[in-house]
């Protein structure tokens, strides 16, 4: 690689929202250009005009900015190859297009819909049958003087294999038969991607497209552009499939959701690149807790795995709870603002610290308020639970109560240790075994049998409010 300035692109068509195995091929591109201090370039390849939606080139934004694989060339920030909308580039296409044209490696297609739509009646995916490639020279022109109107489509040779090394799937060939004479300029002269790509990522000095599987059927009409126009093709890398666990491809269904989706669900972007890079590539474990940074210094393009990824959403909340315990209560509670209702962010220092306790258990930052609603609202308990978990008669588990609220009277600090200390002994002394005397007491306080441990949730209560809580359910 000493000779090749790296550059690698992201080149999403805002024909939708990208999903998440979009953005893995985004993270490759990005450790791939960091690794060798190269750029990474975003670029928005809108030429299917009919199919764009709305809000979706700002979606993609969002998405970068989120994961911070932040682009060093896009729409926004622009740059020396620009500009990186494909349609704001149309007449160089224009220019391109008539150049191939003029070397004989692209044709004139004057073949009506109705034409087409014959051709392909009874099989949709029938190869166009070469109609207008055996025009004469003369046809074209009255053809053209008249005004007709026609794309232009690439000339593939008829025979012969076109071959490349595939930096993930090795050597390939693929036969030239099988690839359709393309269009590359429609009707309206807007290019179709096939001769947009190649131009932009040429004309930007891409030096690896990393891109899905599913356009290496493509690549053939892509590596004839190149050698028509005598250009060196990019170093090539087509990455597997994402499946389901099904292993089907892919879908909705199995949470082929966008980042951004993954987001408002309380997944952390560290996750999700964690969880991305694992989807394609191996290192250690598989289970570290990697930074973007610690990703670029590991990766290697050479190392992309060959085998389609299975998404397992276990593995991302695996990675997420972990993500969430390492950092900080305080990064923690600047995350939460989206999720957390207005006066808890008011009360910074209370909700740090049921951060504190809390994030032991958060698989998602979603699960956080859920969880801790009871220390700001005094919860609705039912004696029934509370009875259930001291498995001991009402007069019992009452005397218990109030022993509790007697021992909280009394204590002499009122601090998690000193009151676990305090109420160990005093629940050998009762006769209970640790699960009914402090079940008991935290449904008391809580209405839930899950809670951070016991005693920090007397402490973030305060000693009145715990009183009051428990002093409730028999009086
Ligand atoms: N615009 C194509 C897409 O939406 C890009 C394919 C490529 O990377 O060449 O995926």
């Amino acid at each position: 690689m000493s000779d090749t300035h790296v550059r690698t692109r992201i080149a999403p068509s805002p024909t939708g929202i990208p999903h998440i195995g979009n953005t893995r091929t985004a993270l490759f591109d990005y450790l791939l250009a960091k690794k060798y201090s190269g750029e990474f370039i975003l670029r928005i390849e809108d030429t299917d005009q009919k199919r764009l939606v709305p809000g979706a080139v700002d979606k993609i934004y969002q998405i970068h900015q989120f994961l911070g694989l932040i682009p060093d060339e896009d729409p926004v920030v622009g740059g020396s190859y620009g500009p990186y909308i494909q349609t704001q580039r149309l007449a160089i296409y224009q220019k391109y297009a008539q150049e191939l044209v003029n070397i004989g490696a692209a044709y004139y297609c004057f073949c009506s819909e109705e034409r087409l739509e014959e051709l392909h009646k009874n099989n949709p995916f029938a190869k166009y049958d070469r109609h207008c490639r055996h025009l004469t020279p003369e046809e074209v022109k009255t053809q053209l003087d008249s005004g007709a109107p026609f794309v232009i489509r690439v000339k593939l040779p008829e025979t012969g294999f076109s071959t490349w090394h595939d930096l993930v799937q090795g050597k390939l060939s693929l036969p030239n038969n099988e690839c359709d004479d393309k269009v590359l300029m429609k009707t309206n002269s807007i290019p179709t991607y096939h001769l947009a790509v190649v131009v932009d990522d040429y004309l930007m000095k891409i030096s690896h497209v990393i891109r899905g599987v599913e356009w290496m059927m493509s690549t053939p009409v892509h590596l004839f552009l190149y050698e028509a126009l005598g250009y060196k093709p990019p170093i090539l890398a087509h990455v597997p499939l994402l499946l389901g666990p099904d292993k089907s491809k892919l879908s909705k269904r199995h949470g082929a959701k966008s980042v951004l989706e993954y987001a408002a669900d309380g997944y952390l972007p560290e996750a999700i690149n964690n969880f991305l890079f694992y989807l394609g590539f191996s290192y250690k474990d598989n289970s570290e807790l990697l930074t973007l940074e610690e990703m670029v210094k590991v990766f290697d393009e050479n190392k992309i795995q060959r085998q389609n990824a299975i998404f397992d959403i276990q593995k991302l909340n695996y990675l997420n709870s972990q993500w969430i315990k390492k950092l900080s209560s305080e990064d923690l509670f600047n995350r939460l603002k989206t999720f957390i209702p207005e006066d808890w962010q008011k009360d910074k220092a209370k909700t740090i610290s049921i951060i504190d306790i809390a994030k032991e258990r958060l698989f998602t930052l979603k699960d956080f308020v859920p969880g801790a609603e009871y220390f700001f609202s005094t919860p609705i308990v039912d004696k029934k639970l509370v009875l259930e978990q001291s498995s001991r008669s009402e007069e019992e588990t009452n005397k218990w109560f109030q022993k509790a609220i007697n021992l909280l009277e009394n204590t002499k600090e009122f601090s998690s240790c000193n009151l676990h200390e305090e109420f160990a002994t005093a629940q050998k002394d009762s006769g209970l075994s640790p699960r009914e005397a402090f079940m008991s007491l935290r449904v008391a306080i809580s209405g839930r049998t899950v809670t951070p441990p016991l005693f920090d949730c007397f402490v973030i209560l305060g000693k009145e409010e715990t009183l009051k809580r428990l002093s409730s359910i028999f009086s």
